[in-house]
């Protein structure tokens, strides 16, 4: 039986929609729009795009969006400045720093000086203690793991006791706040990662299996169990000389296809957690916005 196919551009949809409707109620009371600030240093053309669309969706959500486009060449001591004047601002809510940073700058110091109350990343080690520490009703969480467990829960429903989840994946911006969240709902969780033994083995016990590695269709078929669900969150360009020489496809970490025979239930790349992210950026804005306040966290 094929898996159904998670709508992950549909459900985004509706989380956008109840960010936008939170914040045209946030504006008259609070008499300001939220704000978000959005900060790209250097014109890696991937960063350009994302940096773009989130700022457009914020225009669309009716907040006040700023776009800070830094050359290549700026210092880190000039990003920490403008980061400071970001922090300074009582009208921005959320300060998105776009990564990757050039490697002249210390991202982890970049990341520090985000002001925890704006960083809508949920990168600060403060939003990642309280997500750690289960205090989710303070935290900012990250956009792509928060967007994961949305589509999960499409389909598995809110509580995950008595499941077994598997990320393949433990980095700080996807795999590990997602195996975070997991727990957070009940599941039994394993991390696996590039020293794990027997991969396959791992993922074949995921009721959830969640792909965060970034190694085109490396999760197989025939690792899938049998009803798993399963989100990809990987996103790989590779050559696809069957659309034209020098064409390019974008494919996750699963082989979609072959999972999708196995599968109850899976993401598809394109379409599945990536308009999920920039979704939960907005409400992630939306959310600091009221906090900051005083309000109560609104979606
Ligand atoms: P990282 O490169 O930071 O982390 C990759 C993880 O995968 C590491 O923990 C690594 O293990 C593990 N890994 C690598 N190779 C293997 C292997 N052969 N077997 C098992 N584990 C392995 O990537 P990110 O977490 O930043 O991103 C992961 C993917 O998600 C990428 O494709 C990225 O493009 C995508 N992504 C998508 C987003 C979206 O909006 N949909 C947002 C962010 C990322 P180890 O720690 O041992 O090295």
């Amino acid at each position: 039986m094929a898996a159904e196919i998670i709508d992950g551009k549909a459900i985004a949809q509706t989380v956008l929609a109840k960010a936008r409707a939170a914040a045209s109620a946030f504006t008259p009371r609070a008499g300001r729009p939220p704000g978000l600030a959005v900060v790209l240093v250097g014109e890696d053309p991937a960063s350009q795009v994302y940096v773009r669309n989130k700022s457009r969706e914020a225009e669309a959500a009716g907040f006040r969006s700023e776009q800070h486009n830094l050359p290549v060449t700026t210092t880190e001591a000039e990003l920490l400045a403008l980061v400071a004047r970001l922090n300074a601002d009582p009208g921005i809510d959320g300060i998105l720093v776009q990564l990757p940073l050039p490697r002249t700058i210390d991202t982890d110091r970049v990341l520090m000086a985000v002001d925890p109350a704006k960083d809508v990343d949920g990168f600060h080690p403060v939003n990642v203690g309280l997500l750690g520490s289960g205090a989710t009703a303070r935290a900012l969480v990250p956009c792509t793991p928060a967007g994961s467990l949305i589509l999960i829960e499409s389909v598995l429903g809110p509580s995950l006791a008595g499941k077994q989840a598997v990320v393949v994946g433990r980095s700080n911006i996807v795999g590990k706040p997602i195996a975070q969240l997991l727990l957070q709902r009940d599941a039994t969780v394993t991390i696996a990662h590039s020293k794990t033994a027997d991969l396959a083995a791992v993922c074949r016990r995921a009721d959830v299996l969640v792909a965060a590695v970034g190694r085109p269709e490396m999760i197989r078929g025939d690792w899938i169990r049998p009803g798993a669900v399963v989100v990809d969150v990987g996103i790989n360009r590779i050559p696809a000389p069957e659309r034209g020489e020098g064409r390019t496809r974008l494919v996750g970490d699963v082989a979609t296809r072959e999972a999708a025979e196995i599968a109850r239930a899976i993401t598809p790349v394109p379409g599945g957690v990536g308009p999920m992210t920039i979704a939960l950026l907005m409400a992630n804005t939306v959310t600091a916005a009221h906090l900051r306040e005083g309000l109560p966290r609104p979606v």
